[in-house]
């Protein structure tokens, strides 16, 4: 299970009921108030190395591929 998207399950279970609301009632994610777990790239859903300034929410592999598009100038 992946933490970008843990409803994948989902297809299989569809055709077990029973086992689904098994699944969701021990698997599905807490609904969190603060923690890094809320702050995911908004563009791939990654966790780490976020980029919160401006505004951006977004990873810095994104930053690096968005970068110039967004008006950002490399200056080495
Ligand atoms: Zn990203």
């Amino acid at each position: 299970m992946t933490t970008s998207d843990w409803k994948k399950m989902f297809t299989q279970l569809d055709f077990k009921p029973i086992k689904k609301a098994k699944y969701i009632k021990f698997n599905s994610p807490a609904a969190r108030s603060c923690g890094r777990a809320l702050r995911k790239c908004q563009n791939c859903g990654r966790l780490g190395a976020h980029i919160n300034k401006y505004g951006l929410h977004i990873c810095r592999q994104c930053f690096r591929e968005m970068a110039v598009g967004l008006g950002f100038k490399k200056f080495s």
